[in-house]
């Protein structure tokens, strides 16, 4: 049976933009998705732009993300966000475990894990991120690498109380750098991690899963790697940065979406 899940394109701005700035791009891409489409679409502003950016998106179909919080909900914890401020500014979905906080920030596995669970508590989107390096991956470890993240964050939660989750490979050779995975080559970890959460949690609930690709997606390669059968939306960085860049990105994802809907009918 083709994929009946709703595609999602996610835009990771990461260090970038001004509240003015947010505002401005924010208001482009909500022009562009208005009440909604085929695909979800969520941006992920920085932390001093969230409610305005918040207020920008109000009306429309665009969900707010936040690019991290902490596990705990409030606390002596300087510098950080909990899951129940990012449900009071207005936060749909929360990007955890980006291999950028991995590698800079010291974020761990076990990090991970507590910040999926408390994210799911208070009904904010996780999405997780995995992948693995160059170096593993000329090691031939990738599968090891990104099916262990995948444990790890899932560790001990069983498929109600995951429902949500959103995972994303994001091979780190790929982020930032310009080269891309082949659409083939993704779609083979795609299709591990969802055997890998099959196992684990249940085939039922593992073919719901939305797992996304990221790693330099942009205008040109977006249609070919959202063409696999288990790449099932993008996390966007850089090109997420402009709307003339993230809106043929989400119209890939429309693209998808009604591609998946056409199949079905035909298969009923
Ligand atoms: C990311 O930040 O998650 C990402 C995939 O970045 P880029 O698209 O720039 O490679």
């Amino acid at each position: 049976m083709t994929s009946a899940r709703t595609p999602l394109i996610a835009g990771n701005w990461k260090l970038h933009n001004t509240v003015a700035e947010s505002e401005a791009l924010a208001g482009a891409i909500a022009a562009h998705v208005g009440n909604g489409l085929a695909c979800e679409v969520v941006v992920a502003p920085v932390a001093t732009s969230l409610a305005a950016v918040r207020e920008t998106l109000s009306g429309t179909a665009v969900g707010l993300a936040a690019q991290n919080s902490h596990w705990e909900d409030s606390g002596a914890f300087t510098g950080e966000l909990s899951p129940v401020l990012l449900l009071d500014v207005g936060c749909t979905h929360c990007i955890i475990g980006h291999s950028e906080r991995r590698q800079y920030f010291g974020e761990t596995d076990a990090g991970v894990r507590k910040k999926v669970s408390a994210l799911l508590v208070h009904k904010v989107v996780p999405i997780v991120c995995v992948g693995e390096s160059l170096d593993e991956r000329e090691a031939g470890k990738t599968l090891d690498v990104v099916l262990g993240q995948v444990d790890a964050a899932t560790d001990g939660l069983d498929a109600v109380a995951l429902a949500p989750l959103v995972i994303a490979y994001e091979p780190i050779w790929a982020i930032g750098t310009g080269r891309t995975a082949k659409a083939e080559d993704a779609q083979e970890v795609h299709a591990a991690i969802r055997s890998r959460l099959a196992e684990l949690k249940g085939e039922s609930w593992a073919t719901t899963v939305r797992i996304l690709y990221g790693g330099s997606v942009k205008p040109a390669n977006a249609d070919e790697l959202l063409s696999q059968p288990d790449i099932d939306g993008a996390l966007v960085g850089g090109a997420s940065l402009s709307a003339e860049n993230f809106i043929p990105i989400i119209d890939a994802g429309v693209s998808r979406a009604e591609f998946s809907a056409r199949r079905r009918s035909l298969e009923l």
